[in-house]
């Protein structure tokens, strides 16, 4: 089936390269998608948490972000083809926005290390264009930041805040976008400028 159940999770059952097909014609379509890209951590949070179950519950796609995922859906009899990180997905997706100069957000991390992915996504992908970039620490309160994400209207929005957070923020902010593919990618801005 589409979707694989671990502890009330609904986990889209698809490859890396299928699942990179499905995002480039939901940008190509300007349809816009929620993206968790979730660990066991953020399954068992889940049950803890009636509101950031209820935060999972508005994304499109749930995929599974290590092999802890893969392994659990083995056991309940209900197999996943491999693993689809938050770190391919933002690798895959650099790459189709260079070949189709699709416009990216960065949000996230540290200044120095936003500014170094910017920097480094620039020099490797030149083909997509920058709408912008903020750190990762402001006042969620502030709503100039999501009303400035709106007007820059990306195609992709890579939101690296880590958990709970990056879910909370795209859950909090995705009935104000018009488009755009908003993906949590945790710690992925330090890994890529490292
Ligand atoms: N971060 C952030 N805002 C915060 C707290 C953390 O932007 O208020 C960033 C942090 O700088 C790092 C990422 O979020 O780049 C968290 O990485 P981690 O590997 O801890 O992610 P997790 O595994 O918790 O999802």
């Amino acid at each position: 089936s589409k979707f694989v159940h671990i502890l009330g999770v609904p986990f889209v059952n698809t490859t890396q390269t299928a699942f990179i097909h499905t995002l480039q014609s939901r940008i190509e379509r300007q349809e816009k998608t929620f993206v968790v890209t979730a660990n066991p951590e953020i399954v068992m949070h889940s049950l803890e948490d009636e509101q950031y179950k209820q935060t999972l519950a508005k994304a499109q796609y749930i995929t599974a972000d290590g092999i802890g995922i893969v392994k659990a859906a083995a056991i309940v009899g209900e197999p996943l083809p491999e693993r689809v990180s938050g770190y391919d997905l933002m690798l895959d997706l650099l790459e189709v926005a260079d070949k189709n100069h699709s416009s990216i957000f960065f949000l996230g991390a540290a200044e120095e290390v936003l500014q170094a992915t910017v920097k480094k996504a620039k020099e490797n992908y030149p083909g997509i264009q920058i709408a912008g970039s903020h750190n990762g620490f402001f006042d969620w309160n502030d709503h100039l930041l999501p009303q400035q994400i709106k007007n820059a209207a990306p195609d992709i929005v890579f939101v690296a805040l880590g958990f709970p957070r990056q879910e909370q923020w795209i859950g909090a902010h995705i009935d104000k976008f018009d488009k755009g593919v908003f993906i949590g990618i945790g710690g992925s801005f330090d890994v890529f400028s490292g």
